[in-house]
């Protein structure tokens, strides 16, 4: 059968504390993009004697009907903006933070400057291998002139051969030591 794979989507998210003070601002959050949501006591009764030692939770009204989030539950507002809790095992199953745009930003740039600093070895290095090239003709010259012209009755041609191959050596050595 053929196979496919859900594409990355980004919800936003936040992760309840169980506390009061931690549910209201992710219910003003819901209730600011016109969904219904209600921080609930399980048991009022024993809440007042024992001091809100009791479990609470913040309901969401959705399309499926009431939705409890319990203490480190995440909310999630989907893609479609809709919201509804996520168990915490299941949220780190499922979910990873985005990058900030200022580290995807960092990261770019430290890229560029890799990028860079090897363009910048690259030619270095090439101007190292001119540099040496030149002092290898500038030696074989010296080398050449302090031999003097050909000695008489010597073959030209083979006199010339061999200073092309000096030649063409110190301009390519390692072309020619491959060979
Ligand atoms: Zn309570």
């Amino acid at each position: 059968m053929p196979k496919f794979r859900k594409k990355p989507v980004e919800i936003e998210a936040v992760q309840w504390d169980g506390t009061a003070e931690g549910a209201t601002p992710i219910i003003d959050w819901i209730l600011s993009r016109d969904v219904t949501a209600t921080y609930r006591c399980s048991n009022p009764e024993r809440c007042a004697e024992h001091d809100g030692d009791t479990p609470h939770s913040i309901v969401i009204r959705t399309l499926e009907g009431d939705m409890s989030a319990t203490v480190d539950d995440w909310i999630i507002r989907g893609v479609q903006g809709e919201f509804y809790p996520c168990k915490p095992d299941i949220f780190a199953a499922t979910y990873e933070a985005v990058a900030s745009a200022s580290a995807t930003t960092e990261a770019a740039e430290l890229e560029k400057t890799a990028s860079i600093l090897s363009n910048i070895r690259v030619f270095a290095g090439l101007h190292r291998s001119a540099e040496d090239t030149v002092t290898r003709v500038i030696t074989l010259h010296e080398q050449w002139v302090a031999a003097g012209p050909p000695p008489p009755g010597a073959s030209l041609a083979r006199w010339w051969d061999k200073r092309l191959a000096q030649l063409h050596n110190a301009i390519q050595p390692d072309a020619t030591t491959e060979k």
